[in-house]
């Protein structure tokens, strides 16, 4: 483990954006984790915490240590009746940790499949999708406290996850580094595939009685047909969240754009799909030089190759200004920004 100097990040992040970082080094254990932040370089820069780099917009070069996490480790904690403890190390892939749960029967992650990073990021979003959040299977997490160098425990209330949410994006930024995270998986299957495009594949498949195997490569169909793999077109996946809107709200949109695509959250909130409202915006598609929005999914920003972070930054700014301006409702960005 040595902390080298200005590494380009271009490897490191799904977008391909070509940045440095002042200093980067990577741990794969808490013990070397420790050392570093014991260092005269981690006492005296700013540090940047990098999982897989998918969730992540960098827009200059990094004034800081960046710590690539690639602590490995699969273990079943607790064997119950029913139930199995399964943890992550903070630098496992996140897909790779699904494949295994899959393997060990433990199911309930199945319809997160493929989605990038390492599961040492998974709490800072609660990541989710097709139906399906982290918190909905999530025990708890370990995460070193940065002041203290000790390891505190994170149970679910702790984390106060939300919707692409958790503590560790507001109150607790930039406070701890997540090191493990256990999920309360189920021996027996309990599919949900309540989400229409799940149901849509699996009967296109013509599969009737599905297995949580048949759900997973049923998600990973979907996500393969509509998003773009960043190993060929950089991207961090949706670049805004959902809004959350009141009925009010929503009846007003709907009286001048009647499909505007929304779901219930509650009987007072609704949550507006942002793909639809970019979209019908104008946005799908829309190509600058070498970056702009993906063709089948306008929530997703893409860099064909050599744009500037700065850039797609810009065109997020327009997208949002645009979007307020046509409908009066202001989208927020889930990528974190640097
Ligand atoms: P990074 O991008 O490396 O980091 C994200 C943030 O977490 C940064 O602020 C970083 O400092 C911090 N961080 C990372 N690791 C740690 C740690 N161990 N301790 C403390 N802080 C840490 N997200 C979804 O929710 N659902 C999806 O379906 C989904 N689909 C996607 C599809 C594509 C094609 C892409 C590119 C992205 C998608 N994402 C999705 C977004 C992204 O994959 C997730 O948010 C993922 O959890 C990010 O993990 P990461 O390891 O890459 O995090
Ligand atoms: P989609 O199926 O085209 O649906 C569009 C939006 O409508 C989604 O954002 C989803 O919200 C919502 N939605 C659809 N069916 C729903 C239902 N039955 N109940 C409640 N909400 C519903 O979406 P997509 O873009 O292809 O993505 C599919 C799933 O993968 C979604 O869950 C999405 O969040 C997830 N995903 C996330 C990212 C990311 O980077 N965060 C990237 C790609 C895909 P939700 O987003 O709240 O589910």
């Amino acid at each position: 483990m040595s902390i080298q100097q200005q590494i380009s990040l271009k490897p490191y992040n799904t977008f391909g954006l070509d940045v440095k970082a002042k200093y980067f080094v990577e741990v794969t254990d808490e013990h070397q984790l420790i050392e570093v932040l014991k260092s005269d370089i981690a006492v005296n820069n700013e540090l940047f915490i990098l999982g897989g780099g998918s969730n992540l917009l960098l827009t200059k070069d990094v004034d800081a240590l960046v710590i690539k996490m690639s602590i490995k480790a699969v273990q079943v904690l607790e064997d119950f009746e029913e139930e199995v403890l399964l943890a992550g190390g903070a630098g496992e892939e996140w897909h790779e940790f699904v494949m295994k749960s899959l393997e060990l029967n433990c199911f309930g992650l199945e319809n997160l499949s493929l989605i990038p990073g390492c599961v040492g990021a998974s709490p800072m979003q609660n990541i989710g999708a097709y139906g399906v959040e982290i918190k909905d299977r999530f025990e708890y997490l370990e995460a070193l406290n940065l002041k203290t160098l000790k390891i505190e425990k994170f149970d679910n209330a702790a984390c106060e996850f939300g919707y692409r949410e958790s503590v560790f994006k507001r109150k607790l930024k930039g406070q701890y580094i997540i090191t493990k995270v256990v999920f309360r998986l189920s021996k027996s299957p309990k599919l949900n595939t309540s989400y229409g495009a799940i149901e849509v594949e699996l009967k296109n498949q013509g599969i009737s009685n599905p297995t949580p195997k048949d759900v997973s490569n049923a998600v990973i169909a979907i996500r393969q047909s509509k998003l773009p793999d960043p190993k060929e077109i950089g991207n961090s996946g949706s670049f805004f969240k959902n809004p959350v809107v009141t009925l009010s709200v929503l009846n007003k949109i709907k009286s001048n754009y009647p499909d505007v695509v929304a779901y219930e959250v509650d009987k007072q909130n609704f949550k507006l799909a942002a793909g639809w409202l970019i979209e019908n915006a104008g946005w799908k598609g829309k190509t600058i030089g070498t970056y702009g929005v993906h063709k089948k999914q306008a929530l997703v920003l893409v860099n064909y190759g050599g744009a500037l972070g700065k850039d797609i930054y810009k065109l997020s700014a327009d997208i949002i200004a645009s979007v307020e301006e046509k409908y009066g409702v202001k989208l927020e960005r889930e990528v974190n920004i640097y």
